[in-house]
């Protein structure tokens, strides 16, 4: 990392529900570690959950992980992309299944609205599949002002359980 920069803590999700679910989120999991000026720091527990969407889709597998990064934030996600495309991720109807996708929860404290990046991920507080995930992590985090618990009290988290295989 350049010596100048100070890293950030990064948060990914990771979800799959098409194909080699596993191999698809192991694969995801070493390509982020490899990732320039990027340390993979940890990773959740992996959770099959209820899919969103279009009715008919298999469960997904979702997991979060931590990165300390000197990327800038569309810089990541650039490579969050050109992560999922070297899983052969095509986009066709909107939140079909999917062999993976990443989404960047956070980056820092950024907040950013970008016509291609959203910061803090407008969805994630209101999904347990990744803020059960998220909790594995960093219990403590606090979020619009509430801690992860407090948010997870509000939501339907029966469709979030610990991946069995
Ligand atoms: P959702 O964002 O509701 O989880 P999705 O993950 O299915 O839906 P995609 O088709 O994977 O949506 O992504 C559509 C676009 O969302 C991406 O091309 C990207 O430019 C944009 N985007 C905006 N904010 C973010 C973010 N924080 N993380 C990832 N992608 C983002
Ligand atoms: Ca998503
Ligand atoms: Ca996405």
């Amino acid at each position: 990392m350049p010596a100048n920069a100070d890293p950030v803590s990064a948060y990914i999700a990771l979800g799959s529900n098409l194909g080699d679910r596993r191999a698809h989120l192991e694969a995801a999991l070493i390509a982020l570690a490899d990732l320039p000026s990027t340390r993979l720091l940890a990773t959740s527990l992996i959770y099959e959950t209820a899919p969103l969407g279009p009715a008919g889709q298999q469960d997904y597998l979702n997991a979060v992980a931590h990165l300390a990064t000197t990327l800038a934030p569309l810089a990541l996600l650039d490579a969050l992309l050109v992560i999922e495309q070297s899983r052969g991720r095509l986009r066709r109807e909107r939140w079909g299944a999917r062999t993976l996708d990443l989404d960047l929860l956070l980056h820092g404290a950024a907040t950013l609205q970008d016509t291609r990046l959203t910061l803090p991920h407008p969805a994630m507080l209101d999904r347990a599949f990744v803020l059960v995930p998220l909790h594995d992590l960093a219990p403590d985090l606090i979020l619009a002002d509430r801690t992860i618990e407090q948010h997870l009290a509000r939501l339907d988290r029966s469709g979030v359980r610990p991946a069995t295989n």
